[in-house]
């Protein structure tokens, strides 16, 4: 005996009156029938008049082929007898026809009955109209479908997230750039720059829901692949999620659908009339940098005899006041107080560096640059540069132009170092680690002796004897200045001996932008 009706016919109160559960079943809003053998209809309750439109007196007698609308393919029913005649309970969907002629669909349940010896006597048949129900589902299913074909017919990556950071839809091209970056979900490693480069602005993009566009990142994919640029914008929306745990609270969630454009090229071509701006202004830098070298030497070569004349002032200040001295010692005092004088109007013409006008500065960017504009010495000096920037660099709050000259002077400095060596490598490679953005420059030149290692940041310090460059020994007193001026650190790393490696850390701190549109570091 099936377990539902045994169960049924167990839990049944032998007090409760026989009218009492026909009144029920007559009563009940589901429409049900029992039959014979053959599914001829014996009874019928008022539900089923209801949702088939037959009056008992129309049905009874016959079978219930009858509300059959003949599109159910003879499978299902074949499953259906199948099911009953072994005593089991059939339930599923069919068309059934109602006497008005219009179809609806019918979940139905079909069990048999059966008397004590376990033999089946009649069928039950219990059915819904659900067409509204399978109309509701259908519709969704489209709005999906149609969400997705829009979605995927995009011309840009689109990818949809939800608010816990999950990837809900993806069209084709946001999976084609995927494989192309080689990073498994790009649209997370986008929202991750993003919220490192827009800092607190990010943070009320993502909980205050606000649409954003033009927000442009640079990705290095490293391996000698080429940088790119994406374009990304975000459009937030809400969607009842309808299910049950919303039912009485409501199950709404917000999703913010990204598109990430590829602006490689015409970036590209951006770059171009950027890096000849930039040789001109190099070039500027330069005669500002040697302009600075020209006039630490002056104050240097200046203030060497000046301490050495106050040395002397003060040996004859302490012969006390012989007249034979005191000429000497007013003719000492005035030259020492015209080479102050000097020493003070050189140092006023240093130029000056405003740390008010630092900007963001993606460090990678800045080292590109440098290697892009330094290609002719490193090809003509038959140096191999490997280029190893992380794929994801926070931005620095600096000044680009300094920033350009320090990386400039060192990798000139290992340029110069390599001239003699038979192997010609310079490594740079970016990191982040602890807060910290880490830059070494690495070559395969003779190194640094460890004794030298920390005079070379002193002024007019040099190894170099033959580099055929004009050279008064400061370049690393000046990178040593810059890195100071961004918080940073240079240090010669004392475990690499292949050559010298430059070692740079400078702290991440969160970037305010200065405008929304432009995160971009490119
Ligand atoms: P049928 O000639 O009835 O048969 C179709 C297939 O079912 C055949 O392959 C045949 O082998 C098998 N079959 C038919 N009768 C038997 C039988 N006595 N024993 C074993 N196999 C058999 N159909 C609906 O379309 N809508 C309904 O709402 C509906 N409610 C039903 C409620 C009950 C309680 C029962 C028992 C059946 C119900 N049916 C319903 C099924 C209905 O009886 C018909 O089988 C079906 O409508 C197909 O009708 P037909 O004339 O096209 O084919």
């Amino acid at each position: 005996m099936p377990r539902e009706l045994s169960n049924f016919g167990e839990a049944l109160n032998p007090d409760l009156p026989l009218s009492l559960i026909r009144a029920t079943v007559d009563q009940a809003p589901v429409a049900i029938s029992i039959t014979d053998l053959k599914a001829n209809i014996l009874y019928v309750n008022s539900a089923f008049s209801e949702i088939t439109g037959y009056a008992p007196q129309e049905c009874i007698g016959r079978n219930e082929s009858m509300l059959s609308d003949r599109r159910t393919p003879p499978e299902v029913y074949r499953e259906l007898w199948g099911c009953i005649s072994r005593q089991e309970v059939w339930k599923g969907r069919l068309l059934n026809r109602h006497r008005e002629g219009r179809r609806y669909l019918a979940a139905l349940t079909v069990a048999p009955v059966l008397n004590d010896a376990g033999e089946t006597t009649h069928f039950i048949g219990m059915h819904r109209d659900v067409t509204e129900e399978y109309l509701l589902q259908q519709q969704v299913r489209q709005q999906t479908l149609f969400l997705e074909t829009v979605v995927a017919s995009i011309p840009v990556s689109a990818v949809l997230i939800d608010e816990n950071g999950r990837i809900v839809l993806a069209n084709l091209m946001y999976k084609a750039l995927a494989g192309d970056l080689k990073v498994e979900e790009p649209a997370l490693l986008f929202l991750r720059l993003l919220t490192q480069e827009s800092g607190e602005e990010w943070t009320d993009f993502w909980h205050r829901e606000k649409a954003f566009r033009n927000l442009e990142l640079r990705f290095d994919p490293g391996g000698g692949r080429p940088s790119r640029w994406f374009s990304c914008a975000g459009q937030w929306f809400r969607h009842d999620e309808g299910t049950v745990d919303g039912f009485f609270s409501g199950s709404e969630k917000g999703y913010l659908l990204l598109t990430v454009d590829d602006v490689t090229l015409q970036k590209k071509q951006q770059e171009q009339y950027r890096l000849r701006g930039l040789q001109a202004l190099m070039a500027e830098e330069e005669k500002l940098e040697s302009l600075k070298e020209t006039l630490f030497a002056a104050i240097h070569q200046v203030q060497a005899p000046l301490n050495l004349l106050g040395a002397a002032k003060n040996m004859l200040d302490r012969r006390g006041d012989d007249p034979g001295n005191v000429a000497l010692r007013e003719l000492l005092q005035q030259v020492i107080t015209a080479g102050e004088a000097s020493v003070r109007t050189l140092e006023k013409c240093i130029p000056h560096t405003d740390t008010n006008g630092f900007k963001p500065v993606n460090l990678n960017q800045v080292l590109h640059d440098v290697i892009t504009l330094l290609t002719e010495r490193l090809l003509a000096s038959g140096i191999v540069v490997e280029w190893v920037p992380t794929p994801v660099l926070p931005s620095l709050r600096g000044s680009e132009n300094r920033l350009r000259s320090l990386f400039k002077q060192i990798i000139e400095n290992a340029i110069d170092a390599m001239a003699h060596s038979r192997q010609r490598e310079l490594r740079i490679h970016t990191w982040t680690r602890d807060q910290l953005i880490h830059i070494t420059i690495e070559d395969t030149g003779p190194g640094i002796p460890i004794e030298l290692r920390t005079q070379i940041f002193e002024p007019f310090f040099t190894t170099k004897t033959n580099s055929g460059r004009q050279h008064v020994g400061v370049g690393l007193t000046v990178a040593h200045e810059i890195v100071n001026q961004h918080n940073g650190l240079i240090r010669i790393d004392p475990e690499y001996n292949e050559g010298c490696r430059i070692h740079m850390q400078f702290e991440i701190r969160k970037v305010q932008p200065e405008r929304r549109a432009k995160v971009a570091h490119g």
